[in-house]
Order: C-alpha cells, then sequence, then structure tokens
C-alpha cells in the first residue's frame, strides 16, 4: 500500500498528475468510516497533512471543520464558568462568615 503509492500525498492538482509531496504523509479513507467506507487498501489512500485537511473539509463541508474550532472555543468556556461558579461559591463562603459578624456587630 505505501509502496504501491510510493509514500506520496495521491491528491491530484490542476496541473495534472498528483501532489507526490512526501511531508507528513497520512492514510487517508477515500469515503469516509462514517460513511460506510472501508478501511481496506482499496478505501485507502496516501494524502499529505495538509491535502488531508482539505478533503476533510470538503467531505464533512466547511461548518463542520469549523465546529473543531469553535470548539476549541467553547472547551475555555466551562473553565470560566468553572472559575466563576467557584469564586462565587468561595465569595459566598467567605462573605457569609464576615457579613455575619458584620451584622452582630450592627445589631
Ligand atoms: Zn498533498
Amino acid at each position: 500500500m505505501w509502496l504501491r503509492d510510493g509514500g506520496r500525498c495521491q491528491w491530484p492538482v490542476a496541473s495534472g498528475g498528483i501532489c507526490g509531496s512526501t511531508t507528513r504523509v497520512e492514510f487517508d479513507h477515500i469515503v469516509p468510516l462514517a460513511r460506510g467506507g472501508s478501511s481496506t487498501v482499496g478505501g485507502l489512500r496516501l494524502l499529505c497533512r495538509r491535502h488531508n485537511f482539505i478533503h476533510a473539509e470538503q467531505t464533512y463541508g466547511r461548518e463542520h471543520m469549523a465546529r473543531f474550532v469553535s470548539r476549541a472555543g467553547l472547551s475555555e468556556r466551562p473553565e470560566g464558568n468553572g472559575s466563576t461558579l467557584a469564586g462565587m461559591g468561595g465569595g459566598e463562603a467567605e462573605a457569609t462568615g464576615p457579613t455575619f459578624e458584620g451584622a452582630t456587630e450592627f445589631t
């Protein structure tokens, strides 16, 4: 398989032939497994990382790929919420004591 493709990116280029890049070449499912593709040699080809990404973008659509980007942004939100909640919780716990003491002083 690797030898068959010469370890080169099999991505067809506009100028004819293939990309032929040997940089960061990865196996690519011509038909994604999610769409009934197979992992057999016939269902695989070699693509460089760049073309692998382009193929994925074409297969799943830019919105899907953009979801990965936005997911990276979302992953920061839970951390933000968590720290905010923790801060509020800690703030309430800390505030309860002093406030109560303050209240007793006022009384
Ligand atoms: Zn390529």
